[in-house]
């Protein structure tokens, strides 16, 4: 963990927060400034900073498996949505711990601003 990094606290259990799903390897949890409909983090329990400082490529794949599968189990696959790593100052990232989003249950524009 890293001192003082809010998504670590939120996957040990420092800051209580609803889990959407759970794994060994990563927890998910609403967005608090949820952007649609379905708004979802998917984090690692293991602190990287970025995509950018993640090494780990099975992880990232455990990651990536997780967001299909809560959509899935939200039921929005088939009309669709969006998976997002936001990465960096220019990408827009502003909590500095690995995270995914999933976005889903209205049109998504394209390209983002
Ligand atoms: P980023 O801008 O880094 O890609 O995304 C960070 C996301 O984390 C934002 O969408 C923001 O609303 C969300 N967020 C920040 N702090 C918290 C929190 O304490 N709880 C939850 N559930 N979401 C948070
Ligand atoms: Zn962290």
């Amino acid at each position: 963990m890293s001192q003082d990094c809010i998504f670590c606290k939120i996957a040990n259990g420092d800051i209580r927060t609803a889990f959407v799903a759970e794994n060994a390897d990563a927890v998910a949890f609403r967005d608090i400034n949820p952007r649609a409909p379905l708004h979802v983090l998917v984090i690692p329990r293991a602190h990287f900073d970025s995509l950018a400082s993640a090494t780990d490529n099975l992880l990232l794949g455990s990651l990536l498996g997780l967001a299909a599968q809560i959509a899935r189990d939200e039921g929005v696959d088939d009309a669709g949505y969006r998976v997002v790593i936001n990465t960096g100052a220019d990408g827009g990232q502003t909590v500095p711990h690995l995270h995914l989003h999933l976005l889903a249950g209205r049109h998504l524009d394209w390209p983002p601003g």
